[in-house]
């Protein structure tokens, strides 16, 4: 099976996104953005195992974000490693192929969007407590990770069933 690359932002840390099996990447500057410990420490776990890359977009791609975010008239609120996420998420589709961010934040999103660019978000809006995702294939029952982003089972080709229950751990205050 081919791997997805994926991009991640600091609410894919702080929503409790933990990156496994695909290929991780975000940017140096997220690391200062992530302020709880158990995020913190899940992130620098995968980097330590090397399911997470620290990486630097090319610099015509930061330039491709600002001229896009200027050009689309919308008032984009973007912080500095916002733009450096957008401009990674640029430079990973095109040194890999493919890619998706992980964001749960809209103005990223939005921009993303402009881009052309697809995304995931890890928490529903507007709902304070982190729901996690259990995931069952309608045709073999196969039960996936809350981090598997297919739609589809791997064995059986049915769609996947998702189903969220709610967790006991809140909502961290960014
Ligand atoms: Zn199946």
């Amino acid at each position: 099976m081919f791997k997805k690359n994926l991009v991640l932002d600091a609410s894919a840390f702080i929503g409790g996104y933990v990156p496994e099996k695909e290929c991780n990447f975000t940017v140096s500057e997220i690391t200062d953005e992530v302020k709880d410990l158990k995020s913190l420490m899940i992130m620098e776990r995968a980097i330590k195992e090397g399911n997470l890359i620290i990486d630097q977009p090319d610099e015509e791609d930061v330039l491709k974000v600002e001229s896009s975010i200027k050009n689309s008239g919308d008032n984009l609120r973007l912080s500095n490693p916002d733009k450096k996420i957008l401009a990674l998420a640029l430079s990973i589709k095109k040194r890999k192929g493919n890619v998706n961010v992980i964001t749960d934040d809209y103005s990223i999103q939005n921009a993303l969007k402009i881009l052309g660019i697809p995304f995931r978000s890890i928490l529903t809006p507007g709902i304070s407590e982190v729901y996690n995702w259990k995931k069952i294939c309608r045709g073999c029952k196969k039960k996936f990770s809350e981090n598997y982003l297919e739609d589809e089972c791997d064995i059986c080709g049915s769609p996947i069933h998702k189903k969220r229950f709610k967790s006991s751990k809140m909502k961290k205050k960014s």
